[in-house]
């Protein structure tokens, strides 16, 4: 998906918008859902194992730029990834996923069956 560019529309969310989905993510973050995502221990860019603690909510859409609260737009995100997403360029935090995928083999959007055997 090199040189997809996002609409520039996409590009800035209002206030409201903004107020409401960082809201809806303080109540996210209180669900069983969103903790059996943290017991999971692991980051959804990397796949590093980390534990519960060291996780971070991320949106894979950032609110600012118009994503949303919702589980499919939410992720575990270890501090090493959430601080490059931080200071990255959207293009250079694609670039920083499209290494991440060729390393692991998989992309980052394809998860590993949940409940697996749990094995390193
Ligand atoms: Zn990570």
């Amino acid at each position: 998906m090199a040189g997809d560019d996002m609409d520039p529309a996409f590009d800035a969310a209002d206030d409201e918008h903004i107020r409401r989905e960082k809201s809806k993510a303080r109540e996210l973050r209180q669900s069983v859902w969103w903790k059996n995502q943290l017991g999971r221990g692991q980051c959804y860019y990397c796949r590093a194992r980390v534990h519960p603690r060291e996780l971070t909510m991320d949106h894979i859409v950032p609110v600012v730029r118009g994503g949303r609260s919702t589980r499919g737009n939410v992720v575990t995100c270890c501090k090493a990834c959430n601080s490059q997403k931080k200071y990255l360029l959207p293009s250079e935090w694609a670039a920083y996923l499209e290494r991440l995928s060729r390393a692991s083999g998989s992309a980052p959007g394809a998860a590993p069956r949940p409940g697996g055997s749990g094995e390193a």
